[in-house]
């Protein structure tokens, strides 16, 4: 029997067994560094002379691996292998393809630390943020298959005397999933088992920076006895497949997570029709964020400062839930951002693969000198109020830096950094602080640290973000309990994780009888 969905439990590293358990998930894994990956088409194994390389960003001289990349020949044989598992693919049961799902969790769930280890070097992840990365990907596979079970019986309808009416739903085809590199296992794993589930055979082009737990990935499916050709692995350079991935006539949907700019092109490209398309593509485009924090006059302080810490420098600010705006009443302002600029000092920074530290560096070159240039654009704007350093000796190191008493409208304040960065501002009321945490383009997540049940009861409808948080961080939401996704340039608010975003990967159908 299927037991009802409860999130996989994560890991108490102040525990010295399992402490030593994950340090040997690591020298584990630190003995399979600079190996060699290949595609994987149509069940098959293709090794390209043309790698992506994939480094530890915290040791960057570090090789974790090196994958194969795809050329548009290499999509198009995918695409092939795809139309063609499609056939048999769909017929099988919800329950039997949700069966290939339960035995993918459960590999996982018993190499858990193998693959946390591997996030620690292929994306950089802290220890903790390592094994809730890999906890989450466990339970998009358990939440997913549990509602495939539910939605397999199909909907109730009406019948009128001597008509027999049936609603249910079916998959579309094959499509492509792009995810991105921040949660390197869990979002690859989530958004490509939903339309796998739902009887649609998938593409997977993941991330240049971490294509190495992404192969691990397809390991684990090949294992759980998922049909050759239903997953098909075609990293490579987004210059030269990305669009022909989305442009191919015969992707249906696009799955993906990533920046706006990619998240727009990607829309617009899937709206044209191309020759011998039969079908109007599906986008899911989860995009950024520009993530607040609210703090009220009346408030619990220290909770306001924990939740604006946690949520701003948890895996370096990596998250398009990160909150980069700290919004304050003015008569608590200074004590918020003084408990915060303390509680900052005690995080620690350092190498992951090494040893267990709160924060480490940043996934790549592009991203350090971006958030470098956004500390200079924020000592122009506001001031410094701690933190500012970077070093890209070994790794792309950049330490936790707060910026005061900002203009709202101020760059800092308005574009997203992704990056250990936060800004303060502050507010005359809650009209005003609601005002401010609004007037970006963004909409994905906030938080109100407040006591006064009527400015968060006003908060629930007039701060406009997909996920609000009362007296909590803005990050960290879990599968089954907190559906994720995003209002305005967040993205096409698919809600992953919840129970609406398998019918995102399949058709209802209306079938009417009479007899
Ligand atoms: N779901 C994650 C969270 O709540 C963020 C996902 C992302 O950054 O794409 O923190």
């Amino acid at each position: 029997m299927v037991l009802p969905f409860k999130h996989e439990p994560f890991t108490d590293f102040t525990d010295e067994k399992n402490s030593a358990d994950f340090e040997a998930a690591l020298n584990l894994v630190k003995g399979e560094l600079g190996k060699e990956y290949p595609l994987v088409i149509n069940g098959e194994k293709i090794y390209t002379d043309d790698k992506l390389v994939s480094n530890n960003p915290s040791s960057k001289d570090q090789i974790v691996g090196k994958v194969s990349k795809a050329t548009k020949e290499h999509v198009d044989q995918a695409m092939d292998a795809a139309l063609t598992a499609f056939k048999t693919w769909r017929e099988w049961t919800a329950k039997e393809r949700v069966d290939v799902l339960h035995r993918a969790a459960a590999i996982v769930r018993r190499r858990k630390h193998e693959f946390s280890a591997w996030l620690v070097y292929d994306a950089g992840k802290p220890w903790d943020q390592a094994d809730g990365d890999t906890a989450e990907g466990i339970d998009f596979l358990e939440y997913y298959a549990r509602q495939m079970v539910e939605l397999g019986k199909g909907k109730a309808l009406n019948d009128r005397p001597n008509e027999h009416n049936s609603y249910f739903y079916q998959p579309m085809g094959p499509g492509v999933t792009i995810p991105p590199w921040n949660f390197a296992f869990a979002i690859v794993c989530g958004t490509v088992a939903a339309p796998i589930v739902a009887g649609n055979p998938v593409l997977l082009k993941p991330s240049e920076n971490t294509p190495v737990i992404a192969y691990k990935l397809m390991e684990v499916f090949e294992e759980a006895g998922l049909p050759k050709g239903v997953l098909n692995f075609v990293p490579g350079d987004p210059a030269e497949i990305g669009d022909y991935l989305v442009d191919h006539k015969d992707t249906h949907f696009i799955n993906f997570t990533g920046s706006r700019a990619t998240g727009t092109r990607i829309m617009e490209r899937a709206a044209k029709v191309q020759e011998g398309q039969q079908f109007l593509k599906r986008v899911v485009a989860e995009m950024g964020g520009k993530d607040t924090i609210i703090v009220d006059k009346d408030a619990d302080l220290d909770l306001a400062a924990d939740a604006i810490v946690n949520s701003a420098f948890g895996f370096s600010g990596q998250k398009c839930s990160a909150c980069s705006r700290a919004i304050i009443h003015q008569d608590v302002y200074d004590e918020v951002l003084e408990k915060s600029i303390k509680l900052t000092k005690e995080l620690t920074v350092g190498n992951p693969s090494e040893e267990n530290v709160y924060m480490a560096a940043v996934v790549n070159q592009k991203q350090f000198d971006k958030i470098k240039d956004y500390i200079e654009i924020g000592k122009d704007e506001g001031e410094l109020a701690y933190g500012g350093e970077t070093d890209d000796s070994n790794g792309y190191f950049v330490y936790p830096t707060i910026f005061k008493d900002l203009d709202p409208k101020a760059r800092i304040m308005q574009e997203e950094i992704f990056g250990p960065v936060v800004a303060f501002a502050k507010a005359a009321d809650f009209d005003e602080l609601l005002e401010i945490a609004n007037n970006t383009e963004y909409g994905l997540t906030g938080a109100v640290i407040s006591n006064n049940r009527e400015h968060l009861n006003r908060a629930r409808y007039d701060f406009h973000v997909g996920n609000l948080y009362f007296n909590r961080g803005c990050t960290a939401a879990i599968v089954g309990y907190h559906p994720f996704g995003g209002f305005k340039m967040s993205g096409t608010d698919s809600k992953a994780g919840g129970p609406d975003y398998l019918q995102h990967f399949l058709e209802a159908k209306t079938v009417s009888e009479m007899f």
